[in-house]
C-alpha cells in the first residue's frame, strides 16, 4: 500500500536524482556554451585569457550576451592584439575610434573607452599585466570591489563577475553566501524546470521556489545546466528529448 510518507520519500528521491543530474551536466558544460558568441574563434579567446573574459565582464550592460562575448576577439582583429601594455598607451580618443570600429559593440559604445581604460590601468598597475591576479588569492568580496571600481560597473555585473570566475577558471571563492544565491530565471530555465517536474508553473517565482527545494545549499548552481539545457535541447516546439542528458530523469510535463 502506497503511503503518504512513502510519496514523499519517492519525490524526495526524485528531486535529489533531478538535481544532481544537473550538477553533473553543468560540470561538462564547455567554454562555447559558457560564452555564447557571435565568431566561434571568440569562445577560447574568452575561457584562456583573463584580460579578455574581464574586457567582456565589465562590458556586460544591457546587450545580448553573444555580442558581449564577441567583443574582445573583434577588438583583437582590429588591432592585430590584445595586449593591456599596449592598450593602457591608447588615450581616451583613441579607444572611443577603436570602439566606432568594431563590428560588434556594446550597447553603451560611449561609456566603453572608459570602462577598458579603468580595468586595463587595474591590470597593469595593481596586477603586472595579468588580469588573472584581479582573482587569484582574493576574497569574492575584494573581488567584487575592484569591479565596482571600474567605470560604468555596478553591483549585478561586479556578483556575475565573481560566479563566472568560478565557473570559467578553477577558482572558488569561500566567503559567497551560496544559499541565497539564486538562479535568474529566463525562458529556457522556466520551462526546463516545469518540463522536468521540478515547478508548477513556467513563470519566474515558481522556478525560483523550486530551485531553492532542489538544492538549497547554492540554489543558483543550477543556472547554467537549466540554461544550457534550453538552449540545446528542449526547445519550445519540437524537444530533443532522445539527445537531452537529462532525459532519463525527466518527467517530460508538456
Ligand atoms: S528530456 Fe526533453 S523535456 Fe526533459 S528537459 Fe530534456 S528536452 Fe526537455
Amino acid at each position: 500500500m502506497t503511503t503518504f510518507g512513502s510519496i514523499l520519500s519517492q519525490n524526495h528521491d526524485r528531486i535529489k536524482a533531478v538535481t544532481q543530474a544537473l550538477l553533473d551536466c553543468s560540470k561538462s558544460i564547455e567554454a562555447e556554451e559558457l560564452f555564447p558568441v557571435m565568431v566561434p574563434e571568440a569562445a577560447e579567446i574568452v575561457a584562456t585569457d583573463p584580460y579578455a573574459f574581464s574586457i567582456a565582464t565589465c562590458l556586460d550592460r544591457g546587450t545580448k550576451a553573444d555580442i558581449i562575448w564577441t567583443i574582445p576577439y573583434d577588438i583583437k582583429q582590429k588591432l592585430g592584439h590584445l595586449d593591456p601594455y599596449l592598450i593602457y598607451k591608447m588615450s581616451l580618443e583613441e579607444l572611443a575610434g577603436l570602439f566606432s570600429r568594431l563590428t560588434y559593440r556594446p550597447r553603451y559604445v560611449n561609456d566603453a573607452p572608459r570602462t577598458v581604460r579603468d580595468l586595463t590601468r587595474i591590470v597593469i598597475e595593481e596586477c603586472s599585466g595579468d588580469a588573472a591576479r584581479i582573482w587569484i588569492g582574493k576574497r569574492a568580496a575584494e573581488v567584487k570591489r575592484t569591479f565596482l571600481s571600474i567605470y560604468g560597473v555596478g553591483p549585478g555585473i561586479a556578483n556575475l563577475a565573481v560566479l563566472l570566475i568560478e565557473q570559467a577558471f578553477p577558482i572558488r571563492f569561500d566567503d559567497l553566501d551560496r544559499p541565497r544565491m539564486d538562479i535568474k530565471p529566463d525562458v529556457h530555465t522556466k520551462r526546463v524546470l516545469y518540463r522536468l517536474g521540478m515547478s508548477e508553473r513556467e513563470e519566474e517565482t515558481a522556478a525560483i521556489e523550486a530551485t531553492r527545494r532542489m538544492n538549497p545549499s547554492w540554489p543558483g548552481a543550477l543556472d547554467v545546466a537549466l540554461w544550457g539545457i534550453g538552449r540545446h535541447w528542449c526547445y519550445a516546439n519540437n524537444p530533443k528529448c532522445e539527445q537531452c542528458p537529462v532525459s532519463a530523469v525527466c518527467a517530460k510535463r508538456f
